[in-house]
C-alpha cells in the first residue's frame, strides 16, 4: 500500500509548530496530520484512512523531548519523548514504576525507538472494521468513524464503538498525569482524565489547531507501587486487547492509595471507579483482589472489535486485575 501524496512540514521550535497549524489546517480542519514517532500515523496513511495535504513532523522540536525531574518531586516528560526512553528511564523506574512497566509492552524494541509518549496518548481509535485497505472498506461498506454511516459492531447504533489500544495512558491515569496543550490561542493544561470524550470517532479533546507538548506527573503519586499486565495475541509485537494499569500505596500492611485503569476494551482508557475506595484502609488479600477483579470487569465493555471474543476479553480485564493488585501489594 502506497502512502499518498503530501507536503511536509518540519518545525524546529513549538512556536513555529503552532504557527505552521494556523496556516495549513485548511477549512475543515483535515489538510494537516501531525506526526511524532509516526509507528500510527504512517500506517494509517497507508491504508488511507488519512489523506492529509500536510503533514507537519514534530521531531525537530527539541524543547518537546526528555525526562525533567521537577524540585518539587514530580516529573515533566516531553511528548515527543520516546517509549523507549522512558522504559529506560532509571528516574521513572525508581518513581512511576508503572509508566515504565506499560512502556515497555508497546509494541516491539523497534517500534518504541520510533513511538513517543505524546503519540501513544493521541493515538488513534482501532476497530476491525476500520484498520483496514480502502479496497476491503470499499467491499464491506464504509462506517461511521470514517466516510459510512453504519456501526458494523453494534448494527442499527449511531455510535461508533472503536477502542483506544494504547498502553501507557491506563498508567498515566493511574498517576494523576496532567497534559500541556499548547495553539495559537496560548497553553492550557488538563488532567489526563479529562482529555478523552468516551465516543470512538471523536475519542479525544484536542481541536484541530492544538498540539500535546508536555506530560506531568506530580510529586503525590511518586513512589507508588506499580504493575501492568496486558493482554495480546503475538507477545513480541501486538496492540493491547485488554490492559489493566494498578498504582498503590500501602502502610503497615494496608492499603493507603491505590487507582486502577483499564484499557483497549472501551472507546477511552478509563480509571475503575470505586477501586480505590474498596481498597482503602485494608489488607490486600484474595478476596479483596477478586472484589477489585470484579469492579475492573464491570467497568470493561469490549465488543467484537478485535481478534479475540468480548467475553474473554472482559474475564482477562478480572483476572489481570486480580493479579495485578496482588502483585503490587506483594512488591
Ligand atoms: C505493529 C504495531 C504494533 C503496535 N503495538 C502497540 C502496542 O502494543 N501498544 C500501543 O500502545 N501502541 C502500539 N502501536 C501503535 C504505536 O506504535 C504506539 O502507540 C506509539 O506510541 C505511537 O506513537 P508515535 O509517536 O509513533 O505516534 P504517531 O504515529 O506519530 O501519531 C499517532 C497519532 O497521534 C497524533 N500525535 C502524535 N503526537 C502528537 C502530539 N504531540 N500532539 C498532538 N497529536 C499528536 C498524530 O497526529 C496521530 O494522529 C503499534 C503499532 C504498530 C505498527
Amino acid at each position: 500500500m502506497s502512502l499518498p501524496e503530501f507536503r511536509l512540514l518540519r518545525p524546529r521550535s513549538i512556536e513555529d509548530a503552532v504557527r505552521c497549524l494556523s496556516e495549513h489546517l485548511g477549512k475543515d480542519g483535515l489538510s494537516l496530520r501531525m506526526l511524532a514517532g509516526g509507528t500510527d500515523l504512517i500506517p494509517s496513511m497507508r491504508q488511507k484512512l488519512f489523506e492529509p495535504e500536510y503533514v507537519l513532523d514534530l521531531r525537530g522540536i527539541v524543547a518537546m523531548r526528555g525526562i525533567r525531574p521537577q524540585g518539587d518531586g514530580g516529573v515533566e516528560i516531553g511528548a515527543l519523548t520516546t517509549l523507549r526512553a522512558i522504559e529506560r528511564s532509571d528516574f521513572l523506574r525508581q518513581h512511576y514504576a508503572v509508566l515504565t512497566e506499560a512502556a515497555a509492552t508497546v509494541a516491539s524494541p523497534v517500534l518504541r525507538n520510533m513511538g513517543t509518549i505524546g503519540g501513544n496518548i493521541c493515538l488513534d481509535t482501532r476497530c476491525l472494521w476500520y484498520n483496514q485497505s480502502l479496497t476491503w472498506r470499499k467491499g464491506c461498506g464504509f462506517c461511521i468513524k470514517k466516510d459510512g454511516d453504519l456501526c458494523h459492531v453494534a448494527p442499527g447504533g449511531t455510535k461508533c464503538w472503536a477502542v483506544f489500544s494504547g498502553d501507557t495512558p491506563p498508567a498515566l491515569l493511574c498517576l494523576d498525569a496532567e497534559i500541556e496543550i499548547a495553539s495559537a490561542n496560548g497553553v492550557r493544561r488538563v488532567p489526563l482524565n479529562d482529555f478523552y470524550t468516551g465516543l470512538g470517532d471523536n475519542y479525544r479533546k484536542l481541536q484541530p489547531n492544538e498540539l500535546v507538548t508536555r506530560i506531568f506527573l506530580p510529586a503525590s503519586t511518586a513512589g507508588y507501587r506499580g504493575v501492568y499486565r496486558k493482554l495480546r495475541v503475538r507477545g513480541s509485537i501486538d496492540y493491547p486487547l485488554a490492559g489493566v494499569a494498578v498504582a498503590m500505596k500501602s502502610y503497615d500492611g494496608h492499603v493507603a492509595d491505590a487507582r486502577i485503569a483499564v484499557t483497549a476494551v472501551n472507546p477511552a482508557p478509563l480509571l475503575v471507579k470505586g477501586a480505590g475506595e474498596l481498597l482503602m484502609g485494608k489488607p490486600l488479600d484474595e478476596a479483596l483482589a477478586e472484589a477489585v477483579g470484579d469492579l475492573a470487569a464491570k467497568t470493561a465493555k469490549p465488543l467484537t472489535t478485535s481478534a479475540l471474543t468480548p467475553e474473554y476479553r472482559r474475564e482477562m480485564i478480572r483476572v489481570f486485575a486480580k493479579r495485578a493488585v496482588l502483585a503490587a501489594a506483594a512488591n
